[in-house]
């Protein structure tokens, strides 16, 4: 198991005294092109004495990470502080698989569970899936910052926790027909935290502070079990496979939550679970309830659907174990009107 050591979750957590803990000598930090203007006071008042170069991540693409990654390579760092959204953290988390050094995740949105996990999405790679790194050594969650984000990004984050309750499902199915390995506390950890961002909902609709906070630690959670497992089988199941074949397909349309918690409607109906109570919860939320919302035709879903299991053809899920054709997607599609 791989976990973060220090995991700091409060209001202006992000200052010199827990950077103290987790940094003594020189570190990168890596911010986003929004996210280093709109937080330069914090920034530097939480970072003034100690030694360190910034950069700004423009994509979470593996251009832009090995960029960096030659740019800095000679640079004696004790550590990289990745502040920002999932795609700087993508990035320093890539910096510190490369080069061997602690990472330290502060995130500055909760749109998605890879605040805490040992896992790094990048475009542009040979697979779309996520690569295994180390866990961030430090999570330092400053809720005065994730407040400031815009709501979508927030309701991103729980759109991605209710994936866990198809990826849990899958993973037992790979277990069961596969046997392929199976952790049930790394499985129920994941739940808990797909059940409990379901229980927060009203709150994080009116983005009330303490809902936020839950939403937060469920965020950290769901990455832990990532860590306990030793790899993202938790995380990530059909629905993301379905959610990764959109972004090839229909690139730049909606968020990775957004995308993430439709699919997991449509994977819940295949394994029959409620998938009514879900997307009632969606739409409680004010999450899109359906793909058209985010400008995904009909036909690119059922091609997204068709192409998943082809992503990860050794990862068994119950889109592999179907197959299902293109009018049987069309069908369900229909039937659970998203
Ligand atoms: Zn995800």
């Amino acid at each position: 198991m791989e976990l973060p050591e220090i995991v700091i979750v409060g209001d202006n957590t992000f200052n010199k005294d827990n950077l103290s803990k987790l940094v003594r000598k020189k570190a990168l930090l890596l911010t986003g092109p929004n996210v280093s203007g709109i937080f330069a006071e914090k920034i530097n008042s939480a970072l003034r004495g100690f030694e360190y170069e910034k950069e700004v991540v423009n994509a979470s693409t593996y251009d832009e990470a090995e960029r960096i990654y030659n740019k800095f390579i000679d640079k004696d760092f004790e550590a990289v502080i990745g502040f920002g959204g999932g795609k700087v953290l993508d990035v320093a988390k890539y910096f510190g698989y490369k080069t061997g050094i602690n990472v330290i995740s502060v995130p500055t949105s909760a749109s998605n569970d890879g605040i805490a996990s040992p896992f790094s999405s990048l475009k542009g790679g040979t697979h779309p899936y996520s690569l295994k790194v180390k866990p961030p050594r430090g999570v330092i969650v400053d809720l005065s910052v994730i407040m400031k984000a815009p709501k979508r990004f927030i309701l991103s984050g729980l759109g991605d926790l209710l994936g866990k309750f198809t990826s849990i499902r899958d993973w037992k199915l790979a277990w069961i027909e596969k046997n392929e390995y199976y952790g049930e506390y790394a499985s129920k950890l994941a739940y808990e935290s797909a059940k409990h961002a379901m229980i927060s909902t009203k709150g994080i609709e009116v983005l009330k502070y303490v809902s936020v906070r839950n939403l937060m630690e469920a965020l950290i959670s769901a990455g832990v079990a990532g860590g306990i497992a030793g790899s993202s089988r938790p995380l990530s199941g059909s629905e993301h496979l379905v959610s990764h074949a959109l972004d090839i397909i229909a690139p730049e349309k909606g968020t990775h939550g957004e995308k993430v918690a439709l699919s997991t409607v449509f994977i819940a109906y295949l394994y029959g679970i409620n998938w009514r109570k879900i997307k009632s919860k969606i739409q409680e939320v004010g999450l899109p309830s359906s793909f058209s919302q985010i400008g995904i035709k009909r036909e690119e879903v059922i091609d997204a659907v068709f192409m998943a299991p082809s992503l990860r053809p050794e990862r068994y899920t119950i889109l592999h174990k179907l197959n299902l054709t293109k009018d049987a997607v069309n069908n369900i599609l229909d039937e659970i009107n998203i």
